[in-house]
C-alpha cells in the first residue's frame, strides 16, 4: 500500500509535534508513531525547560549561552547554541499561550528553579533558569502540543513502526513502516521527512529511558548511508534509582536536595566547591563513580544517597510530586523522611543524526544537506550540547528546533515536488520482516538483548578505556553473529510484539557498535566521555565533530569544525 502526504514526520514526541503544529495549517502532514503520541518519552520529562526569561532573578540569554557552552565542554557548536538560548524566552511564552499550565510564583508569573550548571554571571553561582509544571514539563508540554496538532487536523499512524528511509540522488522521497496492529507493510511516500524519534538508551541496562528508546531513526540514517554525529557522547545522569534506573529529576536538587555518601557526608563540595550538588551531570556521575570507587558508597556498595528531607513533605507534594509517588511505590521509601539511594543512570544521547540549525539533514563535513529530509530532537545533533547536555536544554532544543525544522520545511515545500519512488521501495522492509519470522535459529532475542546492555553498562558508561572497550567490539561483533541466527515465537500479523523486538534489538545493536566505536576512536576525555587512559580533554587534536559513516567494509570515520563563536574554550570549573 502507498499513501502520499506532503511532510510524514516520523515522531511524536515534543520534537515531531512541535514541527507538526508548525507545518500543520497549511500543509498535509502526517506524524507517525510507534507508541501512541501521548505515550513518547517526552512525557517523561520531570524537571523544566531552560530560559533566561528572569522571572525569579536576574537573568540574560548571554549567560545562558555561556553555561550550555561550557557545560558541553566546548565541544557545542556556538552558533546554534546563540540561536537556542536567545530564542528560548520566546519560545516558553509561545507554549504558555498555546495552554501549557507552567507552575507559577505568587505573583502570577512562570516560577523558575535552579538547575545543573545553569549560573549567573558566567559561572557565579546558581541561578533559576528552569521553567517548570511541578515534575510534570514533559508531560504537560506533550500534551498541550498534541492537543494543538488535534485541533489543525494532523493526521496520525499511532501504532506504526518505521522500517526503511527511501532517498535516491540525495533527495527523500519517504519512509516505509508497519502497521503495528495488523502486520501491513506500508509505503508513505512524502515531499519531505522529519525524523524525531529520540534516544537509544535502552542500548545500556541502567536507563532512566522508556522501552521505545531504542535509537531507531538514527540506525536508519546510518543505514541508508548517511553519517552520524559526535555518538561516543552518552549522558549519564547521577540520580537514577539504585538498580531501576528509574530517574529522580535535578530540580530534587534544584530545590535544595544534596549528596551524602557512605559516611554521611557531602561530598559534592570536595568536586565542584561552587555549584556543589549543581554541577553538571558529567561533573557529577564521575564524582559519585569516584565516591564508590573509593569504598565510600553505601555500606560499600555501589549507590550514594540523595537527601532531600529538609525540604519538607509540604514542599515536596507541592514541587515534586511525581518523585515522591515514585519513592514511595518502587522503594516503599517517603523522601521527606527517608534517604534516597540512587546511581547514575543512562540518560540522554548527546550525539545523533547531523543537521544544521533549520533541521537539514547533512551528509558531509561541508554540511551538504540532503533535500527534503529533516531531523530535530533527541535523534539530531545540530550541536547544541556538545559534550554533555545541562539539564533543561533538551525541551529546549525539541521545541526550538522542532519549530525551526517545521518553518523550513514550509518554505522547502513551496518548490519540492513528489520525486518518483524507486522500484520495490519496500522491498528491503520486506525482505527484513521475512527473514526474521523465518528465522530458524537457536537464538533468542532476550538473552542478545541483555547481554548486550549488560557489557555496555559494564565498558561503555560513566569511565571508559581501550581495556575494556575492545573486547567490547568483539563482544558486540559476536552478539552480531548470534543475532543474525534467531527465531521468535510468534509468527502472526496481529501485535506481533516478538516481531517489533526483533527489529528493535537490531536498531540497538546497531546503535551499541557506533558508540563503541566513536569511543574508542576519541582518545581524550570531553565531557561524559571519559577515557580512563587518556585522562585529559585535547584540544589541540579533537576539538571536532566526530562523523561515522557505514561502509562495505564496516565503518569510516571523518571530522567537523567545532563553531567557535563568543567563547574560547577554557578548563571546566565549577
Ligand atoms: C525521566 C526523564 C526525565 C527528563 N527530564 C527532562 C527535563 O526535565 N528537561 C529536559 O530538558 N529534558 C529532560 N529529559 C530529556 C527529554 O525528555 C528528551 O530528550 C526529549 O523529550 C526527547 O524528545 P524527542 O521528541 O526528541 O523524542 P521522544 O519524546 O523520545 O519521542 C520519540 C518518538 O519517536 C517515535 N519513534 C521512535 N522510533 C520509531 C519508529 N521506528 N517508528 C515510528 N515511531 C518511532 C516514538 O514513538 C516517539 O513518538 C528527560 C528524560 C527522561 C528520560
Amino acid at each position: 500500500m502507498i499513501h502520499e502526504h506532503d511532510v510524514v514526520i516520523v515522531g511524536a514526541g515534543l520534537a515531531g509535534s512541535r514541527a507538526a503544529v508548525e507545518l500543520a495549517a497549511n500543509t498535509d502532514v502526517a506524524v507517525i508513531s510507534k507508541v501512541f503520541p501521548t505515550r513518547s518519552h517526552s512525557s517523561t520529562a520531570q524537571g523544566g525547560v531552560g530560559a533566561a526569561l528572569a522571572n525569579e532573578e536576574e537573568d540574560y540569554p548571554e549567560w545562558h549561552m555561556f553555561d550550555t557552552v561550557k557545560g558541553s565542554d566546548y565541544l557545542g557548536d556556538q552558533d546554534a547554541i546563540e540561536i537556542m538560548t536567545y530564542d528560548a524566552p520566546r519560545t516558553i511564552y509561545e507554549l504558555e499561550h498555546m495552554g501549557v499550565p507552567f507552575s507559577r510564583t505568587p505573583e502570577g508569573k512562570i516560577a523558575q528553579r535552579p538547575f545543573g550548571g545553569h549560573t549567573r554571571n558566567f559561572g557565579e553561582a546558581p541561578v533559576r533558569r528552569a521553567c517548570y509544571a511541578a515534575d510534570r514539563t514533559g508531560h504537560v508540554m506533550l500534551h498541550t502540543l498534541y492537543e494543538q496538532c488535534i485541533k489543525n487536523e494532523v493526521r496520525f499512524y499511532n501504532e506504526f513502526l518505521m522500517l526503511d528511509l527511501i532517498i535516491k540522488d540525495n533527495v527523500c522521497r519517504g519512509v516505509v513502516g508497519m502497521d503495528i496492529r495488523t502486520g501491513e507493510i506500508t509505503v508513505l511516500h512524502a515531499k519531505a521527512v522529519m525524523f524525531a524519534t529520540g534516544g537509544y538508551g535502552k542500548a545500556f541496562k541502567t536507563t532512566s529511558n522508556a522501552y521505545a528508546s531504542t535509537g531507531d531513526g538514527m540506525s536508519i540514517t546510518y543505514n541508508a548511508g548517511l553519517p552520524l554525529e559526535d555518538m561516543e557522547f552518552v549522558q549519564f545522569h547521577p540520580t537514577g534509582i539504585y538498580r531501576l534506573g528509574i530517574l529522580i529529576t535535578e530540580a530534587a536538587r534544584g530545590e535544595g536536595g544534596i549528596l551524602l555518601n557512605g559516611k554521611g557526608e557531602r561530598f559534592m563540595e570536595k568536586y565542584a566547591p561552587t555549584v556543589k550538588d549543581l554541577a553538571p551531570r558529567d561533573v557529577v556521575s564521575r564524582a559519585i563513580y569516584t565516591e564508590i570507587r573509593e569504598g565510600r558508597g553505601i555500606g560499600g556498595k555501589d549507590y550514594v544517597h540523595l537527601d532531600v528531607r529538609k525540604l519538607g513533605k509540604a514542599e515536596i507534594e507541592l514541587k515534586l510530586p511525581e518523585i515522591a509517588e515514585f519513592c514511595k511505590t518502587y522503594l516503599g521509601i517517603e523522601p521527606s523522611e527517608e534517604l534516597v539511594p540512587i546511581q547514575p543512570t543512562t540518560h540522554y544521547a548527546m550525539g545523533g543524526i547531523p543537521t544544521d540549525y533549520d533541521g537539514r539533514v547533512i551528509k558531509d563535513k561541508n554540511n551538504t544537506p540532503v533535500l527534503g529530509f529533516y531531523a530535530a530532537g533527541e535523534c539530531a545533533c545540530v550541536s547544541v550540547h556538545g559534550g554533555n547536555r545541562l539539564g533543561t536544554n533538551s525541551l529546549l532544543d525539541t521545541v526550538v528546533f522542532g519549530r525551526r525544522a517545521g518553518k523550513d520545511i514550509a518554505q522547502y515545500l513551496r518548490s519540492a515536488k513528489y520525486e518518483p519512488l524507486p522500484d520495490k521501495p519496500d522491498g528491503g522492509a520486506r525482505e527484513k520482516i521475512d527473514k526474521i519470522l523465518n528465522g530458524k535459529g537457536n537464538e533468542k532475542i532476550h538473552v542478545i538483548r541483555k547481554e548486550m546492555q549488560e557489557e555496555m553498562m559494564d565498558k561503555c558508561s560513566v569511565y571508559r578505556e581501550e581495556k575494556g572497550l575492545k573486547p567490547l567490539t568483539e563482544k558486540l561483533k559476536e552478539l552480531r553473529e548470534r543475532y543474525n541466527k534467531i527465531s521468535i515465537t510468534d509468527k502472526g500479523t496481529t501485535y506481533n510484539t516478538d516481531l517489533l523486538e526483533a527489529i528493535e534489538l537490531g536498531f540497538m545493536l546497531d546503535n551499541a557498535e557506533i558508540i563503541t566505536a566513536c569511543a574508542l576512536n576519541r582518545t581524550e576525555s570531553r565531557g561524559a566521555h571519559t577515557r580512563e587512559d587518556y585522562p585529559n580533554r585535547d584540544d589541540v587534536n579533537w576539538l571536532k565533530h566526530t562523523l561515522i559513516s557505514k561502509t562495505d567494509k564496516g565503518f569510516s570515520l571523518d571530522y567537523k569544525k567545532v563553531s567557535i563563536t563568543k567563547f574560547q574554550p577554557k578548563e571546566r570549573r565549577y
